[in-house]
C-alpha cells in the first residue's frame, strides 16, 4: 500500500498496553514520528468502577501510562514510583476497598477523570482531553460510552464485582459466567465503528479473550463493524505454549467452557468467513503444531514469536501483525 497505514487495534490492559506499544514502535520505524492519526486504540471499559467516589478504569490507564512511559512496568499496573499516601487514610476511614490499592498519583488521575463525567463530559471526551498530556502517539477511545462493569456470578448465584473477584480473591472462586449488565443496549463509542470501517488492518491485542476483548465484542455493532470491515482483521493468541502469560485468563476460558490454548481462543473469535471476526492468527512457536487446527478453521494461522518480554521483541510483534493484515 501506498503512504502510512490506519491501524485499530481491540485491546485491554496489561498484554494490551504491551502490544500497543510494540504497534506503535513499527509505525514510527515506518518514519511515522507522531502516529497519534494512524493508530486508534478500542480499549475494554469492561474492568471499570466506582469506587470511593472516583471512576477507575483500569485498562484505559494501564495502556495511557504505558504509552506516555509512567508505569509501573514491574508491578504490571499504576504509575512508576507511586506513593498510598492518601490510600492509607482511606483504610483508616474504612472507605473503599482494603484489597484494592489506590496510588496517589493514580487518584489524580481518578480525581480529573471524575470531576469531567461530573461536569458532564461523555468518558470518550474525557480520554480525549486526558490524552493531551503526554505525547501517546495514539488515538484512545473506550468501547462505550455506556457503565457496563463487569459482574461475576459465582455457581452458588453470588455476585460479584469483576474487580473484587479479580484482585481480592484472586480468581480463586468458580465463576459460573460473566455479565456485563446493560451492554445489550449500549453503542459503539463515538468513532469506534468508524475507524474500523477507514481502517486498513484491525488487531486483536493478546489480551484476556473473556473480560477484556469479551466486552468489546460484546458492544452491539461491534462485530458487525469487525465483519464487515474491508482491513483485514488479525489476532495476537495470549497463550503461549498452553498457558497464559501472566494472569489469570485460563480461570475465564475455563468458566466460559473453553480450553486455554491458542487454537481454542482462535476458535472463539471464529473465522471472518464463518461469522466470527479473524481472518489471521498470531500464534506461538510453542504452539506451531496448533496451526493446522487454527486453518481448519478457516483462520490463517502465523507462527511467531510471542513472548512481548522487552522493546524490540514487542515492535517486531507490532511489525508482525501488521505485516500478517498486508500493510
Ligand atoms: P489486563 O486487562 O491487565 O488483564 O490485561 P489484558 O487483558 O490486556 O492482557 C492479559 C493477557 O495478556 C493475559 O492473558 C496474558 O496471557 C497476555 N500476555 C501478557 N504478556 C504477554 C506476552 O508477552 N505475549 C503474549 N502473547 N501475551 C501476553
Ligand atoms: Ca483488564
Amino acid at each position: 500500500m501506498t503512504g502510512a497505514p490506519r491501524v485499530v487495534v481491540l485491546a485491554g490492559g496489561v498484554g494490551g498496553s504491551k502490544f500497543v506499544l510494540g504497534v506503535r514502535s513499527a509505525l514510527r520505524a515506518r518514519g511515522l514520528d507522531d502516529p497519534t492519526a494512524h493508530l486508534t486504540v478500542v480499549v475494554n471499559t469492561g474492568d471499570d468502577l466506582w469506587l470511593s467516589g472516583v471512576r477507575l478504569q483500569p485498562d484505559v490507564d494501564s495502556i495511557t501510562y504505558a504509552l506516555a512511559g509512567v508505569n509501573d512496568a514491574e508491578r504490571g499496573w499504576g504509575r512508576a514510583g507511586d506513593t498510598e499516601r492518601v490510600n492509607g487514610e482511606l483504610g483508616e476511614w474504612g472507605a473503599g476497598w482494603p484489597w484494592f490499592t489506590l496510588g496517589d498519583l493514580d487518584l489524580g488521575t481518578h480525581l480529573a477523570r471524575t470531576g469531567w463525567l461530573r461536569e458532564g463530559l461523555t468518558p470518550t471526551q474525557v480520554l480525549e482531553r486526558m490524552s493531551h498530556r503526554w505525547r501517546l502517539g495514539a488515538r484512545l477511545l473506550p468501547m462505550t460510552d455506556a457503565e457496563v462493569d463487569t459482574v461475576v456470578v459465582l455457581r452458588d448465584g453470588t455476585r460479584l464485582h469483576f474487580q473484587e473477584w479479580w484482585t481480592r480473591h484472586r480468581a480463586t472462586l468458580a465463576p459460573a459466567r460473566f455479565e456485563n449488565p446493560g451492554i445489550g443496549d449500549a453503542l459503539p463509542a463515538p468513532g469506534v465503528t468508524e475507524a474500523i470501517a477507514a481502517a486498513d488492518a484491525v488487531l486483536i491485542a493478546p489480551s484476556n479473550p473473556v473480560v477484556s476483548i469479551g466486552p468489546i465484542l460484546a458492544v452491539p455493532g461491534v462485530r458487525e463493524a469487525l465483519r464487515s470491515a474491508s482491513a483485514p482483521v488479525v489476532g495476537v493468541s495470549p497463550i503461549i505454549g498452553g498457558k497464559v502469560v501472566r494472569g489469570m485468563a485460563d480461570v475465564c476460558l475455563t468458566a466460559i467452557g473453553v480450553e486455554t490454548s491458542a487454537a481454542a481462543v482462535a476458535s472463539l473469535y471464529g473465522a471472518r468467513a464463518a461469522g466470527g471476526v479473524l481472518d489471521a492468527w498470531l500464534i506461538a512457536e510453542e504452539d506451531a503444531p496448533a496451526a493446522a487446527e487454527v486453518a481448519g478453521l478457516g483462520i490463517r494461522p502465523l507462527v511467531r514469536p510471542l513472548w512481548m518480554t522487552d522493546a524490540s521483541r514487542r515492535t517486531a510483534l507490532g511489525e508482525a501483525a501488521l505485516a500478517a493484515a498486508g500493510v
